[in-house]
């Protein structure tokens, strides 16, 4: 039910379990991190409190890496386990994904994919979204951010998602309607949350989208934000946050 990520010059990992664990007010039900090092996707996450899933990780992954995105789930399709935890990834390993909640046409979509020979690790709607993703990049060959774009158009529901894909690893793609999504904005540095808590002693400029909205976060650029259904732009309304 919360979802942090960072995309910068400093190490991603402590940045985003600090940042999970202020959102543990929330509610949730399992935790997970994913981390990109050096051309390498990672990921590690767990049924549990976000405690479990710094033990849990620690183990399995190094913690190396300036991006990462990280996800606390209060499941609504699929029982909280394991596998059925976020970040999530797509068939071909490359994009990954993490979404606060519900696709509720994910079944005929998931049906859809299935037919197109995609494979299902859990039970979620949100592993369906992000082989939608997949499945339009690959059609269309469009970028991720209008891959996210069509996909979510394809959609029925509410969300707030962070994509990222390990071919464009200078960016990272959100999207809100219906749960919150913050950016924090710093110098060559970029912060996501579902709110301000996660980044506010390292930035205090935020843009909050607006439903129906999506942001490209790409570093050295600024923040573009467009109109999920009619593709028009938002001038980004930066805030200052008092620290
Ligand atoms: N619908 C998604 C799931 O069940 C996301 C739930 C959430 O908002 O944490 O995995």
């Amino acid at each position: 039910c919360g979802i942090v990520g960072y995309i910068g010059h400093r190490q991603a990992y402590p940045i985003v379990l600090k940042g999970l664990q202020r959102l543990e007010y929330r509610g949730y039900d399992s935790a997970g991190i994913a981390l990109y090092d050096e051309g390498k996707l990672k990921l590690s996450k767990t049924k549990g409190k976000v405690i479990d899933l710094k033990e849990k990780l620690e183990a399995e992954i190094s913690t190396s890496g300036s991006i990462g995105i990280g996800h606390t789930r209060w499941a609504t399709h699929g029982v909280p386990n394991d596998a059925n935890s976020h970040p999530h990834y797509s068939n071909s390993g490359e994009l990954v994904i993490i979404h606060n909640g519900i696709i509720e046409n994910y079944d005929t979509i998931k049906k859809e994919l299935v037919k197109r020979g995609y494979q299902f690790h859990s039970d979620t709607d949100t592993e369906v979204l992000v082989n939608l993703i997949e499945d339009v990049q690959k059609q269309e060959g469009v970028k991720l951010g209008k891959a996210v774009q069509i996909a979510l158009n394809q959609t029925v529901g509410a969300y707030a998602i962070a994509v990222f894909d390990k071919k464009k690893p200078d960016e990272i793609v959100v999207a809100r309607l219906g749960s919150p999504l913050a950016i924090g904005v710093g110098e060559d540095e970029f912060f996501i949350a579902s709110d301000a808590s996660p980044f506010i002693e390292y930035t205090s400029s935020a843009i909050y989208l607006e439903d129906g909205e999506m942001a490209v976060v790409r570093l050295g650029k600024t923040v573009k934000i467009r109109k999920i259904h009619n593709d028009s732009l938002v001038d980004p309304y930066v805030q200052e946050l008092q620290m």
